[in-house]
């Protein structure tokens, strides 16, 4: 994959001893004026380069404000975030956007596609920002989608894609710049049960077999399975941090679901209920 950077090409089983993601007693506090609303309070936590984390925890509880701060998109109240030992809590803006346009991959619930704007061209939109040269961008943002499966699909839009489909458009976006970190908040949350597997199928390989570090936030304790260890927040507080027991492989779990549609026909069209994706990622499951 040559649109991956070397950061992201770590094989996966190599250790290394710094952590890409430190943080130390990390506080957040929105201010609204009359009220203060502390959505985290106190968190400290490593992870390592090449890790598969999910992040648990009631709505409220604080994953979307953790994810923001790792994603560089906010910054922590107080405390300290050392991304690959670079102390990104006290960085400007501008230099925020920089990191975060280079080293961080985002996935959201609700994809986040621009309607009017084809799989591919959604695709190579982070190029443009990072100064790809142009004749650059199209190859790029084709690897990409071969990536997640959906090279057959780059000139379609997202009407005409189903939600697991959208998903791994937006999955592969986050990918083009080469990241090492990829950021997903929720994102089967709008998908059915085999979609959502088939998602995690993708982000096993892509952690596997490119090193790609994934954080995950999820409230399903069946997803949160497909990493190999689960954070659990409760009121803005990291009050669990443990291996996964029992690891799910997507790729052995997909052949024992029932296709949502077995005669193999792509359903166009319906695709806010995420259902009509019946073929799995083409990628190659090792
Ligand atoms: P989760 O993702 O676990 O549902 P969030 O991180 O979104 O939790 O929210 C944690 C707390 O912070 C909640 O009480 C929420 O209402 C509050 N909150 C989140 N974002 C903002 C914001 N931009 N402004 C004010 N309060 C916020
Ligand atoms: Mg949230």
């Amino acid at each position: 994959m040559s649109n991956l950077s070397p950061r992201a090409l770590t094989p996966s089983g190599e250790k290394t001893i710094q952590p890409t993601i430190r943080l130390e007693d990390v506080h957040k506090t929105y201010d609204l004026g009359e009220v203060k609303v502390n959505a985290l309070r106190g968190v400290s936590l490593e992870i390592r380069r090449g890790e598969f984390v999910a992040v648990m925890g009631a709505s409220g509880s604080g994953k979307s404000t953790l994810m923001n701060i790792l994603g560089c998109l906010d910054k922590p109240t107080r405390g300290r975030y050392y991304l690959d030992g670079q102390d990104v809590s006290a960085l400007t803006k501008n230099e925020l956007a920089k990191i975060r346009n280079q080293r961080i991959g985002f996935v959201f619930q609700q994809f986040n596609l621009l309607a009017r704007t084809s799989a591919l061209e959604n695709v190579e939109l982070p190029t443009i920002y990072a100064g790809v040269p142009i004749q650059e961008r199209e190859k790029r943002a084709r690897e990409s989608l071969e990536l997640v499966g959906l090279a057959d699909r780059a000139e379609h839009y997202p009407s005409q894609l189903s939600g697991g489909q959208q998903q791994r458009v937006a999955i592969a976006r986050a990918l083009v710049n080469g990241p090492s970190i990829l950021l997903a908040d929720e994102p089967t949350g709008n998908l059915d049960s085999r979609t959502s597997v088939e998602i995690m199928e993708i982000l096993q390989k892509l952690n596997k077999e490119k090193g790609l570090t994934v954080v995950m936030v999820t409230h399903e304790a069946d997803i949160a399975q497909y990493a190999q260890r689960a954070l659990e927040f409760r009121d803005g507080k990291m009050r669990r941090d443990v291996a996964v027991q029992k690891r799910l492989i997507a790729a052995e779990v997909l052949p024992t679901l029932p296709s949502v549609d077995a005669d193999g026909v792509e359903v166009l069209g319906k695709n806010a209920d995420g259902k009509g994706s019946a073929k799995g990622p083409a990628i190659s499951t090792d």
